[in-house]
């Protein structure tokens, strides 16, 4: 990628935004998709879930509601294939279905260059952090089995700690509130802003939360869709690949780092 497109989207995004420049201090990953290579997985789930209830889910849609809470996926399927809400009981049921299948998967393997970003980010002195909708209680052990001194728990957001899915752009406010609790208490700085920031994502509802959150996003295409179903959401940039987004980061932090 030119130096000059990353730096117009650079500039874009601060006139957008009214910040006179970017002064990057932690960057926020998504983790599915991003981090490892686990979408797949997902996306086959959710098509034999939707099948086996009656419902009609196709791989590719399922990577459109990446993000999305498992309640909203499902009554988003429900309402056009059925006319109405999924019950309480109904959504239990498909989501636990849709668990059991995604468990019987081969286990995601780390998205390739996805630990050597992460290396580059850190040895800018960026802090990097996980942003997730995934609430597997193994995940902090499991990120730290694949990514080795990267990161630390109190900078995760899980489907823990969020109530509202991406798009909604909650599970990024969060994340930046974590991470000004944490540099405060590390004497990196208080009086944070979305400008501080990066966000990292492969799914369009991903980069939607990240633009409405007012943070630069970065959109790694990782999976099956057309690039435009992310620069539509607003990405600020978009690489094809994390070896592209590795191979290109000393540019991108040229630009960043103001
Ligand atoms: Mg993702």
């Amino acid at each position: 990628m030119e130096k000059k497109k990353i730096e117009s989207a650079v500039e874009d995004y601060l006139k957008r935004q009214g910040h006179e420049r970017l002064e990057l201090k932690a960057a926020m990953f998504d983790m599915d998709g991003v981090l490892f290579d686990s979408m797949k997985n997902h996306a086959s789930s959710w098509h034999r879930t939707m099948a086996h209830f009656g419902m009609d889910l196709p791989e590719w849609e399922a990577y459109m509601h990446e993000g999305r809470t498992g309640a909203g996926t499902i009554n988003i399927v429900s309402m056009r294939d059925r006319g109405r809400l999924a019950t309480e009981e109904e959504i239990r049921q498909i989501y636990q279905y849709k668990s059991e299948l995604f468990n019987q998967c081969p286990k995601a393997e780390r998205m390739p260059w996805a630990y050597e970003v992460l290396q580059k980010v850190k040895e800018c002195g960026v802090v990097p952090m996980v942003v997730t909708g995934s609430g597997q209680v193994t995940l902090l052990e499991r990120l730290n089995r694949n990514f080795p001194n990267i990161f630390c728990k109190e900078l995760m957001v899980t489907a823990f700690d969020v109530k509202y899915g991406k798009p909604n752009p909650e599970p990024y406010l969060m994340g930046m509130e974590k991470f000004g609790k944490w540099s405060s208490l590390h004497d990196r700085g208080k009086d944070l802003s979305p400008n501080n920031f990066i966000v990292v994502e492969n799914a369009p509802l991903g980069v939607e939360a990240g633009v409405a959150a007012g943070v630069f996003t970065i959109a790694v295409n990782t999976g099956p869709l057309p690039d435009d179903a992310l620069l539509d959401r607003g990405a600020n940039l978009l690489f094809h690949s994390m070896q592209e987004f590795c191979e290109e980061w000393e540019r991108v932090w040229g630009c960043l780092a103001g």
